[in-house]
């Protein structure tokens, strides 16, 4: 496809995700220029100093997006959010054997499912629903205060991916002498984030970092040296970081891509400005849906909204498929919701564009004048 289309054509996709324009153009021109960087960065050994010079300019760049406190570790591992799930358990419990944990949608559920394979687990707040949709527990509801010092961790997800629903930062919030282990991997770098509420923070990099294959791991140094001795070393945090995640070969492409992302977050405004469009871009949306007269919904009440992943249904299933099929070929694509969830939605990760919105709200109102 030739560039001059690109303009016209957006990813709404979920994951894996779009990534900066820009970004694929470098990574294309340094995939085949093999001048200064011969050979390419898909060719060079792991040890050596030309990913060595990747890795850590990844490392400062972003350490410096996110003002990373002294006593944190930045960990490049392989395996997805999902194997998170329960790598979290075997490096974090050590001699507890009790995990408290957010259920607050599919992805908290996924979380919870997993960690019960190895300790017992407390629900300390539950996502509910009413007339209004789907709320999220406020954090001031969650008892951090007054958690068991047993409790190893209190786990949550800050952005429920599937369903559409957002926790605000946790700085708002009361801290605790448990450690909050976030799974932030549709929100990482969506918004500024004060990392030092948190004990370990973690995200694949499909959403809104680079490529598949990585997953982005910050963990505070006291959390280290935790790990069940059966923990793989591979998925071992504080080896990991002893081995600045080169203990085995680490997604070196996913994290030169990751690099330039980092780059060109920065050059944009850093996480500040990522905010302000992304919620301008969801809010358009929101905003189309409210004066729809009822032909959309949003399933999720206004105050626990996503400002990543828009949710919204239609009327009935064959208005749902004539969506999909209609904005497709309007250059609208993977509209579609999560498989357990239905309906339409729209991710506004950082990569997509202002026009994306204003294109998708356009859609939806003449839709709906076709259709309605
Ligand atoms: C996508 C997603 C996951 C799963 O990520 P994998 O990399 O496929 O394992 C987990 N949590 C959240 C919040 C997600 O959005």
């Amino acid at each position: 496809m030739a560039d001059s289309c690109l303009s016209d054509v957006f990813n709404f996709s979920a994951g894996p995700a779009a990534i900066p324009e820009t970004v694929l153009q470098r990574a294309r021109d340094e995939l085949l220029t093999r001048g200064t960087s011969f050979p390419s960065l898909m060719e060079v050994p792991f040890s050596s100093a030309a990913f060595r010079t990747i890795a850590d300019q990844a490392h400062q760049r972003l350490s410096a997006l996110l003002a990373l406190p002294d006593n944190y570790r930045i960990l490049f591992m392989a395996g997805g959010a999902m194997a998170q799930f329960g790598l979290l358990p075997l490096n974090l419990l050590g001699s507890s054997k009790r995990l408290a944990y957010v259920d607050s949608g599919y992805w908290a559920s996924r979380a919870i499912t997993e960690a019960r394979r190895f300790a017992t687990v407390d629900i300390v707040a539950s996502a509910w629903r009413d007339d209004e949709g789907v709320h999220l527990p406020a954090p001031k509801s969650w008892g951090l205060e007054t958690l068991d010092r047993g409790v190893a961790y209190c786990h949550y997800t800050a952005n429920e991916t599937a369903d559409g629903a957002q926790f605000p930062e946790l700085h708002e919030h009361s801290s605790s002498d448990v450690a909050v282990v976030c799974d932030m991997t549709s929100s990482f770098l969506a918004r500024p984030l004060d990392v030092s509420r948190y004990g370990l923070i973690y995200a694949g990099a499909q959403k809104n970092i680079g490529p598949a294959g990585l997953t982005v791991v910050l963990v505070r140094d006291d959390l280290l040296g935790r790990s069940a001795p059966q923990t793989p070393d591979v998925f071992n945090y504080g080896l990991q970081s002893e081995a600045r995640s080169c203990r085995n070969t680490p997604p070196t492409f996913a994290v030169g891509l990751a690099n330039l992302v980092f780059e060109w977050i920065a050059d944009n405004g850093g996480l500040s400005a990522m905010a302000r469009h992304n919620d301008e871009k969801s809010a358009m949306v929101y905003r189309t849906i409210a004066e729809s007269c009822g032909f959309y919904r949003c399933p999720v009440a206004p105050g626990s909204r996503s400002g990543i992943n828009v949710c919204f249904t239609l009327p009935d299933e064959v208005l749902t498929e004539r969506f999909i099929v209609e904005a497709e070929e309007n250059g609208l694509h993977h509209l579609r919701g999560h498989s357990r969830i239905g309906g339409i939605r729209a991710s506004f990760y950082n990569a997509v564009p202002h026009a994306a919105a204003v294109a998708l709200s356009q859609f939806m109102k003449d839709f709906q004048a076709r259709r309605g």
